[in-house]
């Protein structure tokens, strides 16, 4: 199958127009017309190599939506015609105890990723979603509610999950206090999926601008932080904190606006290390912990829940010409609130 998308050839440089082939169907294959690609910071810090070497030449994008074009012999989850969703990972192992409990994205092997990675083959370099055709195995797609409009779902299958995640582990509903620091692609699903869960939500942000954004989306209060003084009047607040900011900050004092055995969850992975205080985290019995995205059962349970509650990300719809623009805007914090290319203009 031919497509038409962007790459990176090179560790920070442009992207670029490509054409190349996806692979013929397997059995179990299902064939896409891309519709909307959303663009993930993650997207920026792997064309960037801001976590470390990547593989080129890399076509990103994971936050991939479209139409059912061709199906393999043995497929019967999907038709001819259907929505279909691709988040982070495009397979793993299928055997250990992760994938077998519906962790995909914690296999034992690793999971392997749409791209910046090989093929479960181990040589066939896998090209993320900035493209307008995908292939991929029944099993790791899963379906979009109808009354949903695409443009809107495509951020659902990173940003979405994302935050969903965390969000049910802990159990998030009504009577906690829920904070999220960060009111970008991933802190804005955040908070929609709180507020749905009927949390008390509070936005940290370092923009001023997004307040009314934030009070429209349903959180109750919106905190701007320029210097950390700032959160002293938070002190002790919060149940649970999700953390999803882009960038190196010091964390230790958002612990102190968490209660007695209150918890921040990791969910931004910046460039390096954080340094935690163990005063801060003694100091009341935090508990400080990570998660990425979810698996395949609750990516599919995530998006029937927000068509329940008609739930979509805010997106700027812009074409494949305007991606390196959309870096810089998404880098400099001015994305309200997840850039989506429009697949036909590849
Ligand atoms: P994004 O849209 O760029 O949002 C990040 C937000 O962080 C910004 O909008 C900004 O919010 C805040 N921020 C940025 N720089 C800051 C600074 N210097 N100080 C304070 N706040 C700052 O990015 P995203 O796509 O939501 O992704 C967020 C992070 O999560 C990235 O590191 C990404 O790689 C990671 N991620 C993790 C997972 C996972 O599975 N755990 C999945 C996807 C992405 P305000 O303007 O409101 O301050
Ligand atoms: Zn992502
Ligand atoms: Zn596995």
């Amino acid at each position: 199958m031919k497509v038409k998308g962007l790459v990176a050839h090179k560790p920070a440089g442009p992207l670029e127009t490509y054409e190349f082939t996806r692979r013929e169907l397997r059995a179990c294959d299902v064939a896409f017309q891309i519709t909307f690609s959303g663009i993930c910071h993650s997207d920026i810090h792997q064309v960037r190599e801001e976590w470390g070497p990547a593989l080129f030449p890399m076509v990103p994008g994971h936050e991939i939506v479209g139409i059912v074009t061709q199906i393999g012999s043995s497929v019967t989850k999907f038709k001819v015609g259907d929505r279909i969703g691709v988040g982070v990972f495009i397979d793993s192992c299928r055997e250990c105890t992760a994938c077998k409990s519906g962790l995909q994205q914690y296999c034992d092997q690793g999971m392997t990723g749409t791209y910046n990675g090989y093929e479960r083959d181990g040589k066939t370099i896998a090209f993320g979603g900035y493209s307008n055709g995908f292939v991929i195995d029944q099993d790791y797609a899963v379906h979009i509610p109808t009354n949903l409009e695409m443009a809107g779902v495509a951020p659902l299958l990173c940003a979405g999950i994302t935050l969903y995640s965390p969000i049910k582990h802990f159990k998030v509903g009504p009577g906690m206090k829920v904070a999220v620091m960060g009111l970008g692609g991933l802190g804005h699903m955040g908070v929609k999926f709180a507020v749905a869960m009927g949390a008390e939500v509070t936005v940290i942000s370092h923009s001023e601008s997004k307040k009314d954004d934030a009070l429209r989306m349903g959180a109750s209060n919106f905190v701007v932080i320029k210097v950390k003084e700032d959160l002293k009047p938070l002190r002790r607040k919060f149940d649970l904190i999700l953390n999803t900011v882009s960038a190196l900050i010091d964390i230790n004092a958002y612990l102190g606006t968490l209660k007695i055995d209150g918890t921040m969850v990791i969910i931004g992975l910046p460039d390096a290390p954080y340094a935690v205080s163990a005063g801060a985290l003694l100091e009341g019995r935090k508990s400080l912990t990570g998660s990425m995205i979810g698996g395949m059962p609750q990516l599919q349970e995530m998006l029937d829940f927000a068509g329940q509650h008609n739930i979509v990300s805010d997106v700027e719809i812009i074409t494949a010409d305007y991606v390196s623009k959309a870096y810089e805007r998404t880098v400099a914090s001015d994305v309200k609130y997840r850039f989506v290319i429009d697949a036909s203009t590849f």
